[in-house]
């Protein structure tokens, strides 16, 4: 089943929420602001067309993959060189080859940020935009669920 995971307006926590046509809204843990959700039948069979906190039309996806670690990682790796001769960059790319292009790929909202995780229809959705998401980000704009065609 779809996971959906709300950044908590007030404080910033992460709500993690499952789509049900009877859930209307999420109260976060830490602070207890509630935050309004408009699940459709289309959210119960982890299926993404609008996002049940802003109603937009407009995600990417990207791989569920920690970048502080990936880049803890790499400092790790690279100061390592000297004693390793290069080595653990080899294995940190084949650590990455092998365990991180593995991992599965979410899908999030550009104006809320909401994180879906488990989309049936994640192949359908396109990566991340920068044109797109600076237009959605600061000047508001509404794509409707139709990515710019470059
Ligand atoms: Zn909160
Ligand atoms: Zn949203």
């Amino acid at each position: 089943m779809m996971q959906i995971q709300i950044t908590c307006g007030q404080c910033g926590s992460g709500v993690t929420v499952l789509p049900s046509v009877k859930a209307t809204a999420a109260k976060c843990d830490v602070c207890q602001h509630i935050t309004p959700l408009k699940f459709d039948e289309n959210h119960e069979r982890s299926h993404l067309e609008d996002c049940p906190v802003c109603s937009r039309k407009d995600f990417y996806q990207q791989k569920d993959f920690n970048r502080i670690i990936g880049a803890t990682l790499f400092i790790i790796a690279a100061c390592l060189v000297p004693w390793t001769y290069g080595l653990s960059l080899l294995a940190l790319y084949l650590l990455d080859v092998f365990l991180f292009r593995r991992l599965s790929q979410i899908a999030i909202c550009y104006k809320c940020k909401t994180i879906f995780r488990s989309v049936a229809n994640i192949s359908n959705i396109p990566g991340y935009d920068h044109e797109m998401n600076d237009r959605i980000v600061y000047s508001d704009h509404d794509f409707k669920g139709k990515p710019l065609s470059h």
